[in-house]
């Protein structure tokens, strides 16, 4: 999840106060977000902008690199490269070698997103991934995992 920096009429305010911003009091920085993939720019992977006051600007910064999860990054990847018409219906692994993860990073970036209270059943492409069926709440709905080994 990741927001979105609109740029109406509104002042702008601080990310972190909800302050008004002078034009001489407003601080901007790139923050690293690791919940935030690019459209189709892997340059942008990874940041965020964010606007402060003089004296929360530290404060956005530290919070951003204590939020930090590289697996949700590497996730992120995946997904992205799962919208490529071109790779519908390719494993996981066809997948992360699209994406530039190595084994090792997918592996982790599944485990991560298994291990989430929420798990992605289903890349936006349809690929299917492999999450445990455990602390599911029972309410009957069942998931058609065909999950292919491979
Ligand atoms: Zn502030």
């Amino acid at each position: 999840m990741h927001q979105k920096i609109h740029q109406g009429t509104r002042a702008p305010t601080c990310d972190h106060c909800q302050r008004e911003l002078p034009p001489d009091g407003m601080l901007v920085a790139s923050v690293p977000d690791s919940s935030f993939v690019h459209g189709n720019d892997p340059s942008f992977d990874g940041w965020r902008l964010v606007r402060a006051c003089t004296e929360h600007l530290i404060v956005l910064i530290d919070q951003a690199r204590a939020g930090w999860i590289e697996e949700q990054l590497w996730f992120g990847r995946l997904a992205r490269a799962s919208r490529h018409p071109e790779l519908h219906g390719v494993s996981l692994r066809r997948l992360a070698q699209h994406a530039s993860l190595s084994p090792q990073g997918l592996a982790q970036a599944l485990r991560w997103n298994a291990s989430r209270t929420e798990p992605v059943r289903r890349l936006p492409g349809g690929h299917p991934l492999p999450v445990p069926d455990i602390c599911l709440p029972s309410t009957g709905s069942s998931v058609d995992l065909a999950a292919r080994h491979g």
